[in-house]
């Protein structure tokens, strides 16, 4: 890649575009674009051998001037101090463009969980979790799921947690199974974001999202139920990739049997209902309507963005864009609409999970589905309305300007102590 970055510098960058739209003094916005804490610690943990495997971890706990800490744990091998520091970041001011009353946290392990057994992952999992439970609880920071992290983590967080605790709390992480206390709606809560925020954009701009054609970066979670979602709109999901390499049909793939097919082979390579395949990068730079990067942060450096030939860009993976790529997206006139708007679905439901467990009250799904709408619907209103008033250069600055004010207004009325 001709400009990689690191995720924490485009982070601090972002707020500070935004911030020349804002009027605060330089040592408010400083204590903005820095951590309150990162704890980084290492794992020793059995293998299914005998032998003992160290990993590293952390937890990066940015704000919490809007509530408590909040975020997901991935787990991958590119997991690094910087990249869960932009994480943490990025989730401080998802909650705030979104309204809901939570900072940011994130954490993750360096680890590839395909190398591990089901077993090792659970005891890897457990012993992060033994690390976490000093920071984390319903009040203080609550972990959800992220890359290669799902139910199954959650479950065995919140049981390491409750059981060490010797209590009953299943709001110390959200995602979970729904007989452990998970929401109805969350695992597609992050691809119906990103189908909100799709429709309400192409609404906006004048465009007919029915017949439109798109293309799908990263068939995980987030993708593969945006994909379907919009193809629900009409729209037709031409290409889609994983790290297998990308599909293409001209007539438009069918997004709920490409799915199916991943989840049988574990890749969308060979995928019959497509004809023909290429390369991850070829897909960045198709001419389609709309591009949805879902997969990892930097996907799109300056060079390639140079290339990129759609005409609106929904970001359902976190930090898609370098900030390069950002530039040369906003002066090619492309609409990119940002992942702290887009993909906020997820801890939006994770929210409505953590009131549900609270309130031991649970919601059924049309209501989760119809809170969520709102939710991001408001969020976009707003977003278009700071656009057009600050005339900003690209929507990410205006959702940034909005995520800012909010933040550092509670971040004054707290005021410093001691
Ligand atoms: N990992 C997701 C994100 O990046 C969800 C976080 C959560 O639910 O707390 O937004």
């Amino acid at each position: 890649m001709s400009d990689e970055v690191n995720p924490f510098e485009s982070l601090q960058e972002q707020i500070d575009d935004a911030a020349a739209y804002l009027e605060y003094s330089p040592d408010v916005l400083d204590r903005l674009k820095r951590p309150e804490r990162v704890l980084e610690t290492n794992l020793s943990v059995e293998m299914d051998d005998g032998s003992i495997e160290v990993f590293r971890a952390y937890r990066s706990q940015f704000n919490g001037d809007r509530g408590p800490y909040k975020g997901g744990v991935r787990f991958h091998p590119g997991v690094s101090r910087d990249e869960v520091k932009a994480l943490s970041g990025w989730m401080v001011y998802k909650c705030a463009a979104v309204g809901i009353p939570y900072g940011g946290g994130k954490g993750g392990i360096e680890i590839d969980p395909d190398d591990y057994s089901a077993d090792e992952m659970e005891r890897i999992t457990r012993s992060f979790a033994k690390e976490l439970r000093p920071l984390i609880g319903e009040d203080r920071d609550i972990p959800a799921p992220d890359v290669n992290t799902g139910q199954r983590e959650m479950n065995w967080i919140k049981d390491t947690y409750e059981t060490l605790e010797n209590t009953t709390e299943p709001g110390v992480v959200t995602g979970k199974g729904k007989d452990s206390g998970g929401s109805l709606g969350r695992m597609e809560a992050t691809g119906r974001s990103v189908m909100l925020t799709t429709r309400e954009a192409f609404d906006y701009l004048g465009k007919d999202i029915e017949g439109a054609t798109v293309a799908v970066q990263g068939y995980g979670n987030a993708g593969s139920v945006a994909a379907r979602l919009i193809e629900d709109l009409g729209a037709d999901i031409v290409a889609a990739s994983d790290s297998s390499g990308a599909v293409y049909d001209a007539d438009g793939l069918d997004a709920r049997a490409a799915k199916d097919h991943k989840r049988e082979t574990g890749s969308l390579a060979e995928f019959e209902g497509a004809s023909e395949e290429f390369s991850n990068e070829e897909l960045l730079t198709m001419d389609v309507d709309l591009l949805i990067p879902a997969a990892l942060e930097n996907a799109i450096d300056g060079d390639l963005a140079e290339e990129v030939q759609a005409d609106v860009v929904v970001e359902a993976a976190n930090g898609p864009l370098t900030p390069k790529a950002d530039d040369v997206m906003t002066e090619r006139d492309v609409a990119v609409f940002p992942d702290i708007l887009a993909n906020a679905g997820g801890v939006t439901v994770s929210y409505f999970e953590w009131v549900q467990n609270r309130q031991r009250f649970y919601w059924d799904e049309q209501r989760v589905n119809d809170e969520l709408e709102r939710i991001i619907t408001d969020a976009f209103d707003e977003l278009v309305s700071t656009y057009e008033r600050t005339d900003a250069p690209s929507f990410r600055t205006a959702m940034y300007v909005v995520a800012i004010e909010r933040v550092a207004t509670a971040a004054e009325e707290a005021g410093i102590w001691p």
